[in-house]
Order: C-alpha cells, then structure tokens, then sequence
C-alpha cells in the first residue's frame, strides 16, 4: 500500500532524514510543533497503532528504542515527549505508523 510516508521511504518525496536502518526511518516533521519534532515510521506498511499483532512487537521496540535515541543525539537529554496518534479522535491524519519525538520546549499536560 503507497502511503505518503511509503512514497518518503521510497524517496519519491523528499524529506529531511535522520535515521534509516532495515526496519524504520526517521525524518523531521514537515510543520514541526517543537524546536525538536521528528517522526519514527517502520518501513512495513500498518495502519494504525490499533492494528499491531503480537508479530510487531520487535518492531515496536525499536520504534521506541531508536526514538530515545535520536532524541537524545538531537539534543533533547532535558527531556521529550513520545505521541503515536491513533484513528480519528487520536488525531491521526497519516495512516502508516509512525512516532512523532518532540523536544527542546517546555510540555504540557494533559494535551489539548
Ligand atoms: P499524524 O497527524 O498522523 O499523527 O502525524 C502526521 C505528521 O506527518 C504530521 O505531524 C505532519 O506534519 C507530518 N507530515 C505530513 N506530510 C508530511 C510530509 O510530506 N513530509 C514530512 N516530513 N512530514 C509530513
């Protein structure tokens, strides 16, 4: 399934990576909401954060793994925030995986 994160793996879409490996990229979100705001996406195509089997586990732990990761080379050691936004009422607009980072200002709780 062609998504635009596909089509940015893909290098059809240019994008500002940070990161690629067999399993995910990273890349800077296009309207970033933080000075740091990049996003995590595996290369497998899954909709939402709703439909992972217990098969991606693995890859969800190297989403996670590789988003503290980044986050801390970027400069984020004062702390960052995690949001996989999932369906509708979640917030989600693009329909393939993928975790956004965000650092480098202040967060609040609870989010609007
Ligand atoms: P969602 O709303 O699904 O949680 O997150 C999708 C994110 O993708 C948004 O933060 C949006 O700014 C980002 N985005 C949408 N289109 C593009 C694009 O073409 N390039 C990049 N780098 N980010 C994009």
């Amino acid at each position: 399934m062609d998504t635009l994160f596909t089509k940015i793996i893909n290098r059809e879409i240019p994008a500002k990576f940070i990161y690629e490996d067999d399993q995910v990229v990273a890349f800077h979100d296009i309207a970033p909401q933080a000075p740091v705001h990049f996003l995590v996406v595996p290369k497998q195509h899954i909709r939402t954060l709703a439909d992972v089997t217990e098969q991606d586990i693995p890859l969800l732990g190297h989403i996670v793994f590789t988003a503290q990761r980044l986050a801390k080379e970027l400069g984020c050691e004062e702390g960052f925030r995690v949001v996989m936004n999932t369906n509708e009422d979640g917030g989600q607009t693009v329909y393939h995986i993928h975790m956004h980072v965000l650092g480098q200002r202040q967060m609040h709780w609870p989010p609007g």
